[in-house]
């Protein structure tokens, strides 16, 4: 029998990492194959950061740092969020993390009790069903509808709400669909929420800036709800900061606290050096960013132009983030060159990756069984190669 705890056995590996492991190594094998299957800007960190991790460094930055993060950070964040969200914190309110994924962690195992429920706005990021799994929690996923653009909407959660509710978790814009939602839109979870005074919210805005639709809508910004809503975000998407590990989330102070002293016990918080480049990042506002979003709605409507003509895929427009998240159930009981079936998307994602060289994610773990998500996060001709091989592979079918 295996020494493993059930625990860590009925986890599942992240798909996203799977499938980025097998495009290695075909790559290690000496094939040509694109990836876009992870979600991670192709940007390098913009440099007046990196010049502030090198002063870190000089400067003798090298010990611990307190758990929550250090106050010019903290400070640094409540500023954010002031200045981009009309958000009042005190620095005692945010702790900052190994990443927007251990806020998350953080914020679940803070809240969720054995046997809670979870409503998972569905497609989801594949780690909140996992994170739920480990706090012995259950996922309740709400099923957005392609024609709402995958957006669930104040009525489907006004009827998923028991009293072993818990917490809602979704992320806007979305990972995987590029949703974004609207302020009419989150004012109505908000005011579903009002109604239901033992359920929380965690908001994971960690795709804030890159919005191509202008308006971000925190929930947080509805005061009848400010207070049981967990607000993450962080750096790695809209500073291209994926390596530093460096991310936080805001709540009300026993929340802080709770989250806090998790991590005290767990990774006693982050690198010093990455939270001294956090505090340059912010400090230095979102030029760079918005540099980086021009080429990201550049390369989503590149990819959506050739896209829209290949035949059997449904394709949102994303509005947000740097995936596009078509629904492939048309290829489902077709035969492929080789004689097998493409059963489902998985099977697809596969068939894709063997046969175009272009290595996407099958919808399965976000949710979504019927959709594979590709990265749009590559240069320009790289999409535009992926898609032109996906085209033809996709003919065959
Ligand atoms: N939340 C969502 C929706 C994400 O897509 C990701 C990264 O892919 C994260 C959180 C985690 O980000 P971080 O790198 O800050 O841990």
């Amino acid at each position: 029998t295996s020494p493993l705890s059930d625990r860590v056995q009925a986890m599942n590996e992240s798909a996203t990492i799977a499938m980025a492991k097998k495009c290695r190594e075909l790559i290690a094998k000496g094939f040509d194959v694109i990836n876009l299957s992870f979600g991670e800007p192709d940007f390098q960190t913009p440099q007046y950061i990196k010049d502030a991790a090198k002063k870190a460094l000089d400067d003798g930055y090298t010990f611990y740092t307190p758990v929550p993060g250090i106050p010019e950070l903290r400070q640094a964040i409540c500023d954010k969020f002031k200045r981009d969200n009309q958000l009042e914190y005190l620095p005692t309110q945010i702790v900052v993390s190994t990443g927007a994924k251990q806020s998350l962690a953080n914020a679940v195992l803070s809240l969720v009790n054995p046997g809670d429920e979870v409503i998972v706005f569905s497609p989801y990021w594949v780690s909140y069903e996992e994170m739920v799994k480990l706090a012995e929690g259950t996922t309740v996923p709400l099923v957005g509808t392609l024609e709402n653009d995958y957006k669930v909407t104040a009525e489907q959660l006004e009827a998923a709400i028991t009293e072993r509710t818990k917490l809602v978790m979704y992320s806007s814009p979305c990972n995987p669909t590029g949703s974004v939602f609207s302020r009419e839109e989150l004012g109505a979870i908000a005011a579903v929420l009002a109604r239901h005074p033992h359920v929380y919210a965690l908001a994971d805005e960690i795709y804030e800036y890159i919005n191509f639709v202008g308006e971000h809508v925190s929930l947080a910004q509805f005061p009848e709800v400010k207070d049981r809503v967990i607000t993450v975000n962080g750096f790695s998407k809209g500073y291209a900061m994926t390596g530093w590990r460096l991310g936080y989330l805001a709540a009300r102070p026993d929340i802080a606290s709770a989250c806090d002293k998790m991590q005290s016990q767990i990774t006693s918080g982050t690198c010093s050096i990455a939270q001294r480049a956090g505090v340059a990042a912010l400090n230095g506002g979102r030029a760079s960013a918005d540099e980086m979003v021009a080429a990201y709605r550049r390369r989503r409507d590149l990819v959506l132009d050739i896209v829209k003509d290949i035949p059997g895929l449904k394709t949102p427009i994303p509005s947000g983030a740097f995936y596009i998240f078509p629904e492939v159930s048309a290829f489902f009981g077709r035969t492929a060159p080789g004689g097998s079936t493409i059963n489902n998307a998985t099977d697809l994602a596969m068939y894709l990756l063997n046969d175009a060289l272009v290595s996407a994610v099958s919808g399965e773990a976000f949710g979504a069984p019927d959709c594979i998500r590709f990265s749009t996060a590559a240069a320009d001709e790289k999409l535009v190669e992926a898609f032109r091989r996906v085209k033809e592979s996709l003919a065959k079918l």
